[in-house]
């Protein structure tokens, strides 16, 4: 049984996740220190490792830096990165789209999530807009 006060981290840490998936230990301490200045990494690191051994947060894509992040969509997913704010956008690609893909690379099986990259909206519209300005 875990005590009280972690518990309260825990169900805090399990929020943020929820509403922001795809968070880092270091974005996970940032948001909640705000709430909790008594929260230190360690404690955000040993919570989220153990949810993630009882299947509660699953491992996304590492961020730019090799930081871990985490995934509060338990099903399993594929993702469109974003190569400039390095954002994770879940998506599910059908099972159609994996057989094309398995038939261009020949002999292997697909059976982990895919990443796909490239620019998100946002970043697309400002880098168009710069591109404009220096015309
Ligand atoms: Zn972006
Ligand atoms: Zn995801």
């Amino acid at each position: 049984m875990l005590k009280t006060r972690s518990t309260k981290y825990v169900l805090a840490i399990k929020e943020i996740v929820n509403k922001n998936s795809h968070l880092t230990n270091h974005d996970i301490l940032k948001s909640l220190q705000l709430f909790y200045p008594d929260l230190s990494s360690t404690t955000v690191h040993r919570i989220t490792d153990r949810l993630v051994k009882i299947n509660q947060l699953q491992l996304a894509p590492v961020d730019r830096n090799n930081a871990m992040r985490f995934d509060s969509n338990l099903v399993a997913h594929d993702h469109f990165k974003c190569q400039k704010c390095d954002q994770l956008r879940d998506v599910k690609l059908p099972s159609s789209m994996i057989s094309r893909l398995e038939s261009l690379i020949t002999g292997c099986k697909i059976n982990g999530s895919l990443i796909i990259v490239g620019l998100c909206n946002n970043c697309f519209l400002k880098n168009s807009k710069k591109e404009r300005e220096f015309i």
